[in-house]
């Protein structure tokens, strides 16, 4: 597994030729600018990378979206939002999403997706399995199934995220298989780059399972970032369709409003 021989290569890696490359070739934090001492992430130094904003307790059961935080009120249960007890999601029972698509997260996904940088994914995959270790405790799948790109669009990067980031989440979920028989049938526009009823048309019957290996089976689907939720959605249709009991979506990040930010 990728994640879990760069993590053996920088549990490896020698202090003297690290301090080495280092003087050779340093390198800064994309964030305050600061000298990285450790190679534990290329981009950013710790405090760059703890400060970008997680998703905590109390969130949406349904769709993940955290709430405004209410002070002094003890343990936070999670519970449904408005938007998801009038018009719940019919295909996918709940989502999850460790972290806000801002920030260290957002950057760092950023390279990872679209300049190739599979170095950062360790840290990524990091910050998955910790929010389904400490929020997930309990869940049971059959499948870890990643959303699938086109053929020409996995040819040109090299690589799925979606499929990269599921791999190292099997130690959570020792039960589940890796399952990629879903596929995306048709290219899609990137939905960053659009809105409302066109993010739906541009996905709507873009994907399908191809043979009958979830029928029955209990499928986590997993995407690096789930913007308005139409192509999980979609997904999670064309899954459904191919027999799958339930669906639930993960991703590192989730972009929505941060209640952080509100002041
Ligand atoms: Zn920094
Ligand atoms: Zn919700």
């Amino acid at each position: 597994m990728i994640a879990s021989s760069l993590r053996k290569a920088f549990e490896q890696t020698d202090p003297w030729g690290l301090l080495l490359k280092n003087l050779l070739l340093p390198m800064y934090c994309y964030g305050c600018g600061c000298r990285l001492l450790t190679e534990e992430h290329v981009l950013f130094c710790p405090d760059c990378w703890e400060n970008s904003p997680r998703i905590d307790r109390p969130f949406c059961e349904r769709c993940g979206k955290p709430h405004q935080r209410i002070v002094g009120l003890g343990a936070l249960s999670n519970y449904p939002c408005a938007d998801c007890r009038d018009k719940p999601n019919p295909y996918i029972r709940r989502i999850w999403g460790a972290a806000y698509y801002d920030d260290a997260v957002g950057a760092t996904i950023r390279h990872f997706k679209f300049q190739k940088k599979k170095i950062v994914l360790p840290p990524l995959a990091d910050l998955l399995i910790d929010f389904a270790v400490r929020e997930m405790d309990g869940e049971q799948y059959d499948a870890l199934v990643p959303v699938p790109l086109y053929h020409t669009r996995l040819r040109d990067r090299g690589f799925n995220q979606a499929l990269k980031l599921a791999e190292p989440l099997l130690t959570v979920f020792p039960d589940a298989v890796l399952d990629e028989s879903l596929r995306r049938i048709r290219p899609t526009n990137p939905q960053s780059r659009l809105s409302g009823n066109d993010r739906v048309r541009n996905v709507r019957g873009a994907f399908a399972v191809v043979n009958d290996t979830l029928a029955g089976k209990r499928v986590l689907l997993i995407d690096d970032v789930i913007t308005s939720g139409e192509t999980v959605t979609e997904c999670a249709r064309a899954l459904k369709r191919g027999g799958a009991s339930v669906v639930d979506a993960m991703a590192v990040a989730l972009a929505c409003p941060s209640p952080y930010f509100d002041a």
